[in-house]
């Protein structure tokens, strides 16, 4: 075979969770397509985007998924969580309800796939200084009382945007290899 077909060998599913209006979708267009949206919609359906990721010389397919608003109604469905083998736990560092909410989102995780899945926690939204509400020290705690990777976001002006996701899937690569 190729190099080209040995790349296929790695397709990870890679979930974002959390309140809405957190910055998901913006996390994944950031990502995905260099893109941010400042009055961004839910959209209708579940959707997924899949992006090539380098890791150690070794491209892997990130297939991340992003919920259409259901969240908003705490009915986010087993299928988009099964198969899963990495998420983002997305909360905003303006909104400390959305902060507070995360244990809930890690139990449904926890629930609905696998107890290993990579977990990292994102605080997203660095840029909003003056309306910060989350202190890093306390997003830090709580990463390493559940045992989640940690990192501040910011989608607006892309700062670790693409380190979140790097890590997560790095992670997993480190697990199968
Ligand atoms: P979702 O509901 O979690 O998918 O959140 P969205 O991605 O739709 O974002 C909700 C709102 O927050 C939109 O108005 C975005 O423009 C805004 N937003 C998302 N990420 C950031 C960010 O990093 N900084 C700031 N200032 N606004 C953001
Ligand atoms: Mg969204």
């Amino acid at each position: 075979y190729t190099e080209e077909d040995r790349t296929e060998d790695y397709l990870f599913k890679i979930v974002l969770i959390g309140d809405s209006a957190v910055g998901k979708s913006n996390l994944l267009s950031r990502f995905a397509r260099d893109e941010f949206y400042p009055n961004s919609k839910s959209t209708i359906g579940v959707e997924f985007q899949t992006q090539k990721i380098k890791i150690s010389g070794k491209e892997i397919k990130a297939q991340i998924w992003d919920t259409a608003g259901q969240e908003r109604f705490r009915a986010v469905t087993s299928a988009y969580y099964r198969g899963a083998v990495g998420a983002l736990m997305v909360y905003d560092i303006s909104r400390h309800e959305t902060f507070e909410n995360i244990g809930r989102w890690l139990n449904e995780l926890r629930t609905h796939s696998d107890m290993n899945v990579v977990t990292i926690l994102v605080g997203n939204k660095s840029d909003l200084k003056d309306a910060r509400e989350v202190t890093t020290g306390e997003g830090k705690e709580l990463a390493e009382a559940e045992g989640l990777f940690f990192i501040e976001t910011s989608a607006l002006d892309s700062s670790n945007v693409s380190a979140a996701f790097q890590t997560v899937v790095g992670e997993i690569y480190n697990i199968l290899s």
